[in-house]
């Protein structure tokens, strides 16, 4: 008998990388071996050498399909010396968390998207705009929320497969929602949020619904969508004085730039200093404050540890990158300072 391997990775497009998957038939009991796919397709090779190599990194089991059936994700690789390729996120990531693990970095990533059909966000009219934001929000109820039944079934698949999902949410605006993956290390967190979103697009293709993570997906009085990042080391974990220079960390003098810059697409739309956003071009830090580039949430500053939140990366982030460049620049304060 055979076993079904839906294999995948984080192609080069451009600004912002799509997921691609392919399948892959196995006996059963089989490892999952290397395997490749045509680069010239996915802008990461030119059609005259066009092979890349998909090595399997992190798999877990598929829920859409058999109990013996797996998601694998996989790092892409160059055939000639099976050198990372320049579309790689993961394996500088992974030498970041290695150089830091004694500091034991955690994340907690809230995933937000909107669902749309027919090129409209899910449950707006097909002319004009619904009600003004307000009740859609954590809401309950056919004029409140919509397509609940995809985030029932999708929260139920990443149980399934095993990722450490901890919440999900409907969101500020109609056809908004967030999920939660976490706490985990900082190259598994990306990893299983990677997974999650595989496991959204994929249930949504069977509702006629696409899953977006753009990050402002209508202009105007509209939330755009985040991907708020929770992080701790267990320093933070322990004081309030660590918390505050992972903050400080953040904000030394280059580093909101350096950040923003590798957060994600239409920061610009969606980070205006309104709608729960701090404006791009400042960087502020501050206890409950979901204005703040930077929150410390209030039982954090009561118990006097914890964790603090970066509000600033886009739904569409690549996780690999977000989780690398915090564990670095706030990893290596934390030891120095
Ligand atoms: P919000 O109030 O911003 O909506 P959520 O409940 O959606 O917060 O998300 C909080 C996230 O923080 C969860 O994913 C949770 O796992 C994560 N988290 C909790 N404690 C820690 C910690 N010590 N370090 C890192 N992340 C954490
Ligand atoms: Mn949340
Ligand atoms: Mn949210
Ligand atoms: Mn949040």
């Amino acid at each position: 008998m055979v076993y079904q391997a839906e294999y995948m990775w984080i192609d080069g497009t451009e600004p912002v990388s799509l997921l691609r998957s392919k399948t892959k038939i196995l006996p059963d009991g089989a490892d999952l071996p290397i395997w490749g796919f045509d680069g010239s397709s996915t802008n990461q090779a030119p059609g005259d050498n066009s092979d890349c190599v998909l090595k399997p990194v992190f798999d877990c089991p598929d829920p859409l399909r058999g109990p013996n059936d797996r998601l694998v994700m996989c790092e892409v690789l160059i055939p000639e010396d099976m050198s990372p390729h320049p579309t790689n996120t993961r394996s500088s990531c992974v030498e970041v968390y290695e150089k830091y693990q004694d500091q034991e970095p955690i994340f907690g990533i809230e995933q937000e998207y909107t669902l749309f059909k027919n090129g409209r966000p899910l449950g707006w009219p097909a002319n004009g705009f619904p009600a003004p934001q307000g009740p859609y929000y954590c809401g309950i109820g056919a004029d409140e929320v919509a397509g609940r039944e995809i985030v029932e079934a999708h929260t139920k698949a990443c149980i399934d497969a095993g990722l450490a999902i901890s919440g999900t949410n409907a969101e500020v605006m109609l056809g908004q929602w967030e999920f939660q993956i976490g706490p985990l290390d900082t190259v598994s967190v990306a990893d299983q949020v990677w997974i999650a979103r595989y496991l959204l697009y994929r249930i949504s293709e069977d509702f006629g619904v696409n899953a977006s993570v753009t990050a402002k997906p209508i202009l105007g009085d509209w939330n755009g969508a985040g991907a708020h990042t929770n992080f701790s080391t267990r320093a933070m974990r322990e004081s309030y004085d660590a918390i505050i220079k992972a903050c400080e960390a953040l904000g030394q003098p280059g580093k909101p730039e350096e950040h923003i810059a590798n957060y994600g697409t239409g920061y610009e739309e969606r980070l205006t200093g309104l709608h729960e956003t701090a404006h791009w071009s400042e960087f502020r830090y501050g206890v409950s404050d979901r204005g703040a580039s930077v929150r410390i949430p209030w039982q954090v500053a009561k118990e006097g540890k914890g964790y603090i939140e970066d509000r600033r990366p886009s739904a569409n982030m690549d996780p690999y990158t977000v989780t690398r460049m915090i564990t670095e620049t706030c990893c290596e304060y934390l030891a120095e300072n």
